[in-house]
């Protein structure tokens, strides 16, 4: 039930003090797009190579999700060369073991690892507590995409959104921690269940391409295993088990035939045993395809096949049926009905469920690769089929737009009223009556009215 109907004022002057850098930012990309999506980057071919192109909305008439803002498509960058990039730096291999055994996994950590509840408070704010926690629940949720985590850079690899070095994701971590961020689970963001305490901005972790520095076991000789610390994993688990207040999750975009292998064969036979792990230790699997299939232009057997035999497998490996209706679209590249006569029964089938293999398949969500922040799921904008992401680079290259980790953080820091800011109870939306003026008409009060929940504004 809607309690209070949002009143949509805008604070006179604020537009002219704040409200640009973001807007001019979102038209510069769009502005860019076309530019760069000519200037012979390929996202076809391999060898780390990005192309940034405008993501292919949902074509009318397959069911769009109400109110879904069809003028102004998400910017959907692509990426990333998953499946025959230059190999990542490849994690130790110390001894290689004959017949290793499933032995129990110890995850490297000093302190004991306490998935974090979240500090729900699961009631209505106070007067004094929306002072002081000033939430915002129309406010912005990035997502971050990550790929390699490397000890070092090898040649070619700075700058490479595919690349990232420790130190530098747990300068990330950091950053966010230090900023009042909170991790949240992808599945949540898209369901409108956020979970994150009042006054804490949610964000989620994505990792693609299952590669073996984001879960390398290190295998003993009686053929133990442990999780190598250094692995993104490895990283994650120390972070949070020494920030208890930052959440305890991040999703992985899984290949079904690279699975945290790639050209580290020893690490092959662990894959159902790291799925399920990741599972069972509170992170969430998602599907990268099959093979990191470009899906901009296939037949619809083959969209079957690469994505709805991945749900399949993901499922069967992981026993998990929730976060594996997530597709992370290799290249970022959607379905494209201007190419592809067969995009439109793709996207039905994105939209509407499909059967594969005697199973019904439901997605819940694609990613794309670029480059924004995505919307709150309160917003009109917010279409769990096209979900943006920011890269997890510092500066652009020479002909990319400023769409990575340096700029965003700074806006973040610029402008935090226009994250999204919990109110700490998933089943009440809250929001300022004067919202920022980006988000003006924006809030999707049926939405809000469908899902029961409860609007307060203060
Ligand atoms: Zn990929």
């Amino acid at each position: 039930m809607i309690s209070s109907i949002l009143t949509r004022s805008t604070r006179p002057g604020r537009e002219v003090l704040f409200g640009q850098p973001w807007l001019r930012l979102a038209a510069l990309v769009f502005l860019l797009l076309p530019i760069l999506a000519a200037c012979g980057f390929s996202s076809n071919d391999s060898g780390g190579q990005i192309s940034w192109t405008q993501g292919t909305r949902p074509a009318e008439g397959i069911a769009p999700p109400a109110n879904a803002d069809t003028t102004q498509p998400t910017v959907a960058a692509t990426d990333v060369s998953g499946a025959t990039d230059p190999p990542a730096e490849p994690a130790p291999t110390e001894g290689a073991v004959e017949e290793a055994t499933l032995a129990p996994t110890e995850v490297p950590t000093t302190a004991p690892i306490q998935p974090t509840q979240p500090v729900v408070t699961g009631e209505i704010l106070s007067p004094e507590q929306l002072q002081q926690y000033q939430p915002n629940e129309l406010g912005v949720v990035p997502v971050f995409m990550y790929h390699n985590i490397v000890q070092e850079y090898g040649p070619g690899e700075e700058g490479d959104v595919l690349f990232r070095t420790e130190a530098e994701f747990r300068d990330d971590l950091q950053f966010l921690y230090d900023n009042n961020f909170y991790i949240i689970t992808y599945r949540e963001y898209i369901e409108n269940r956020i979970t994150a305490p009042a006054g804490k901005h949610p964000a989620v972790l994505v990792f693609d391409d299952s590669r073996p520095n984001q879960f390398y076991y290190n295998i003993a000789e009686d053929g133990s295993v442990t999780i190598d610390p250094h692995s993104a994993i490895g990283i994650l688990e120390d972070f949070f088990s020494t920030h208890p207040d930052f959440g305890h999750t991040a999703m992985f975009g899984v290949i079904e035939i690279w699975c945290f292998d790639f050209e580290a064969p020893d690490q092959t036979e662990y894959c159902q045993q790291k799925l399920q792990w990741l599972v069972d230790n509170g992170y969430e699997v998602a599907n990268h395809t099959k093979d990191h299939q470009d899906l901009s232009n296939v037949t619809t057997e083959i969209f079957m096949e690469k994505v709805g035999g991945t749900t399949l497998w993901l499922q069967e490996q992981s026993g998990q049926e929730s976060a594996t209706g997530a597709v992370v679209l290799p290249y970022g590249l959607f379905p494209d009905t201007d190419i592809n006569p067969e995009a439109l029964d793709q996207w039905r089938m994105v939209r509407n469920g499909f059967d594969y293999d005697g199973q019904h398949i439901q997605l819940i969500s694609l990613l794309a690769a670029g480059a924004e922040p995505a919307p709150s799921p309160n917003s009109i904008n917010f279409d769990p089929m096209s979900i943006a992401r920011i890269g997890a680079k510092d500066e652009p290259s020479e002909g990319e737009g400023n769409l990575f980790l340096d700029y965003w953080f700074s806006q973040f820091l610029a402008r935090p009223d226009l994250l999204y800011t919990s109110d700490g109870n998933p089943d009440t939306i809250t929001v300022p009556a004067e919202l920022p003026g980006e988000q003006v008409g924006l809030l999707d009060t049926e939405k809000i009215e469908s899902e029961g929940k409860q609007l307060i504004e203060y």
